[in-house]
């Protein structure tokens, strides 16, 4: 049987952070991502991240600090709004203003959204489409590893504060029950917080947990949100002869299933008989 559970490189498991606002604390969090070789998307909202009296994080850092080390910049929407509650054209007005600020900023497509607040409505959706952001990141923690159905409702799996719980069962997962079929542990949170003495998760405890995970990158991939994005739309546009023997990817994204456990690379704009 085929199964289309694994990431990049055959690994059945993901990782991926997302930390907002783009506060002074980024500088330091980057920090440790490096280190430990891990991913993240960091939401900037541009009125702040444009603001050169803010203490944040300024524009011509987002590159060299952010973008050169594989990091995904996302809008958090230009001025921090409570989207819902503004009419769809405003709504609009504050997603596409922040991508082009970011953009500009980064030098990349910024294509990912996180909520402001983690609120939003229908209108949201029509105004992230009209402005070609295909997710959008909530704060309604699942405590669980499966992948959105929708990606514009794409809840993680923790905020850093509560991810003791959570982080040990992934590494259980991880290293004794492969028949789990995998699935991505999704840690969010804003970096400022990690100075506050009353988290429970601090710098020292959070660079515990990063390097306990390191520990098991041997089938954890470590990716950005737009990376996991576009590898699972990647892997839905896998196309299969009528025999089920033959696959073909017409993407410019490697993608991998399993046979027997075995995982098979489909690579991108490559044909694969698979008996
Ligand atoms: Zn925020």
């Amino acid at each position: 049987m085929i199964s289309f559970d694994r990431f990049k490189d055959g690994k059945r498991y993901a990782l991926t952070f997302s930390y907002d606002d783009g506060c002074a604390q980024d500088r330091r969090l980057v920090e440790l991502f490096n280190k430990y070789g891990m991913k993240c998307t960091f939401n900037f909202y541009s009125k702040y991240l444009c603001n050169p009296e803010s203490r944040g994080i300024h524009p011509e850092e987002v590159r060299p600090l952010f973008v050169d080390h594989g990091h995904e910049i996302a809008c958090h929407a230009h001025s921090h709004p409570h989207l819902e509650r503004m009419l769809i054209k405003d709504q609009y007005d504050e997603l596409i203003i922040d991508r082009i600020n970011l953009e500009k900023a980064s030098g990349t497509i910024i294509r990912g959204l996180a909520y402001p607040f983690g609120t939003y409505n229908n209108d949201t959706f029509t105004a992230m489409d009209t402005a070609s952001i295909v997710y959008g990141r909530t704060v309604k923690a699942t405590n669980a590893f499966t992948l959105p159905e929708n990606f514009k409702e794409w809840h993680p799996t923790t905020h850093h504060n509560e991810c003791e719980t959570a982080v040990r069962r992934f590494i259980y997962n991880v290293e004794k029950a492969p028949w789990r079929a995998g699935g991505v542990l999704y840690i969010w949170g804003h970096a400022y917080e990690f100075d506050n003495e009353k988290s429970p998760v601090q710098w020292e405890k959070f660079e515990e947990i990063l390097s306990e995970l390191q520990k098991r990158t041997y089938d954890i991939w470590c990716a950005t949100n737009i990376e996991i994005y576009d590898y699972v739309n990647a892997q839905k546009q896998i196309r299969r002869s009528a025999d089920g023997k033959t696959f073909y990817n017409p993407t410019d994204i490697d993608v991998w299933v399993a046979k027997d456990d075995e995982p098979i690379c489909i690579g991108a704009g490559k044909t694969v008989v698979i008996d």
